[in-house]
């Protein structure tokens, strides 16, 4: 019997979620999957000496036609540049120079968003496959279309909406990844309840455990799960006019964080992306609660099942509220009146506000 689950994207864009185990290894699916004589396969250094050549393998085995080369970048969110970008591109010119090519994104979402942007830019636009290696990107990242890289100035400025031809996310890769990096994953799942369902949050409030032993059934059970989510919403608002924005609870003050601290990456003290969004989510239920919207009861529980996955809840030490305040202005979501936030009005049920005044927001920033 398989245990491969797929959750249909709809919409402008239509394409097959497929989650499940040892799928990198399924030649059938990858070469469905693919089109075009070439392939590049884009990873970082990390993931490609893991599953690269399985990758390679299964493809082969399918069309031992195909063309195939690898593109390996160091591992890290600071390799998300332009300069990386570029040396994709060459990379694409010196294995095909056509528009017969599918660019497979296999990494975390440094790869998705990089690899991704590469595939919209080439020759205007050529598949993605997107093969994501962490929850993160299983869950987020590599569903939706958003590719971009990095610029000095800040995260994503240089970007495409580019759907991939299809995920193909395999639940073993998740057996070598990092703790803290399942752990960062599981904070966008907890979102997924937050923002849309208050049963998925009592379900993980359950399964907690199960999914930090790395249980096969329970992840894949929350990434199915967090992946129709997400799928609905993309389907409905593919450009984030509306309701797409809901995705971003948590997600003001988690961006101010990581930019307060420096974007570090994984192995050091700074948050990671998962972290800061995990503080980020109960700062928004405070703000919540502080507005009046919502009942403090609500913060205490998404707080405690934060808690119980190992994610911190409250801002890391040296970070000062007025500084994290000017970096939410700089923000994209900025407004002239007070700020706009995606708060909620109670566990599964998100809004977005606008105009919160700075006063409520330094209240919440300095534990008040
Ligand atoms: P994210 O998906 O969280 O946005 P990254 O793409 O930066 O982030 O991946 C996080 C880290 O995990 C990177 O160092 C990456 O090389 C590593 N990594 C990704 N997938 C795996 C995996 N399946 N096994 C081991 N390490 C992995
Ligand atoms: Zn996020």
């Amino acid at each position: 019997m398989s245990t491969m689950r797929t959750v249909k994207v709809d919409g402008e864009a239509r394409y097959d979620i497929c989650i499940g185990p040892n799928l990198l290894g399924d030649s059938a699916l990858l070469s469905h999957a693919l089109r075009g004589r070439h392939a590049l396969i884009v990873s970082d250094g990390n993931v490609a000496p893991l599953y690269a050549d399985r990758v390679e393998a299964t493809l082969r085995a399918a069309r031992p036609t195909l063309s195939i080369a690898c593109f390996v970048i160091p591992p890290g969110e600071q390799e998300k540049t332009l300069a990386r970008f570029c040396e994709a591109l060459d990379a694409l010119a010196k294995l095909c120079a056509t528009r017969d090519a599918t660019v497979i994104a296999l990494g975390g979402g440094v790869v998705g968003d990089l690899a991704g942007f590469a595939a919209a830019c080439w020759m205007r636009g050529i598949d993605v496959v997107q093969l994501p290696t962490t929850l993160l990107a299983m869950v987020d990242s590599s569903v939706g279309g958003k590719t971009a890289v990095d610029l000095p100035a800040g995260k994503n400025l240089v970007g495409a909406f580019h759907p991939p031809r299809a995920v193909i996310a395999d639940t073993t890769t998740l057996r070598t990844l990092p703790e803290r990096e399942l752990r960062a994953g599981l904070a966008e799942v907890v979102k997924y309840g937050a923002i849309f369902d208050a049963e998925f949050l009592t379900w993980l409030e359950h399964h907690a455990d199960a999914l930090l032993a790395g249980d096969d059934a329970a992840l894949s059970e929350a990434i199915a799960r967090s992946c129709q989510y997400k799928a609905e919403v993309v389907s409905r608002d593919p450009y984030e006019h509306g309701e797409r924005a809901l995705l971003n609870f948590g997600h003001t003050f988690g961006h101010a964080i990581e930019a307060a601290q420096g974007y570090a990456g994984a192995g050091s003290a700074a948050l990671n992306h998962g972290e800061a969004v995990a503080v980020g989510m109960v700062l928004a239920a405070r703000l919540s609660a502080a507005l009046g919207l919502a009942h403090a009861s609500d913060t205490h529980r998404l707080q405690a099942l934060l808690q119980r996955l190992g994610l911190p809840t409250v801002i890391p030490a040296g970070l000062e509220p007025e500084a994290l305040l000017d970096r939410m202005r700089l923000d994209k979501k900025a407004e002239a009146h007070g700020l706009r936030f995606v708060l909620w009005e109670r566990a599964g049920l998100a809004k977005i506000v606008s105009g919160v005044p700075d006063e409520r927001v330094l209240d919440v920033l300095r534990g008040r």
